[in-house]
């Protein structure tokens, strides 16, 4: 079992170079090393370690630009977790979320009071025991801030 998730990556002499920080859950885990990097015909693997001492593998693709955690080291936990359903978003959903957005906790701190949650629970019909998990990353169309499932944000 595989699980699509989000990150951030470095990019330097080419694209994706090196992941830097992945967001799961409500939480955001930053890579503090890759340890090891392999390359296979389908795929790039990454061997990380976050900041918090937790190791997992990543798999990065490059044809679908789509992250997923594989299963091994700390990567078991997460992947067993029960009665919390997975959601994919996928690259339109994101946009549409978007269009939705008149500005953010950046922009427009004093307007801005829903979770970007909220907006993508609507966008993709699912709400409860839900972790949405982007396989783009999301911006504030109005000054470009890289948008969390957290980030505060007015709608039009
Ligand atoms: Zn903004």
């Amino acid at each position: 079992m595989t699980l699509p998730i989000y990150i951030d990556a470095y990019s330097g002499y080419k694209a994706n170079e090196r992941p830097e920080t992945s967001t799961l859950d409500e939480e955001l885990y930053n890579i503090a090393e890759v340890e090891d990097q392999w390359h296979e015909p389908d795929a790039e693997y990454f061997r990380v370690r976050t900041a918090e001492g937790k190791r997992y593998i990543l798999r990065y693709n490059q044809q679908a630009d789509e992250w997923t955690l594989q299963s091994g080291f700390d990567g078991d936990a997460l992947l067993g977790r029960p009665g919390i359903a997975l959601v994919t978003v996928n690259a339109a959903q994101i946009r549409e979320a978007e269009s939705k957005i008149e500005g953010c906790g950046y922009c427009h701190p004093d307007d801005s009071e829903l979770p970007f949650d909220w907006i993508l629970e609507r966008v993709a019909g699912k709400a409860g025991m839900v972790d949405f998990m982007m396989v783009e990353t999301a911006k504030c169309p109005n000054c470009k801030q890289t948008l969390t499932e957290k980030t505060l944000v007015e709608l039009k």
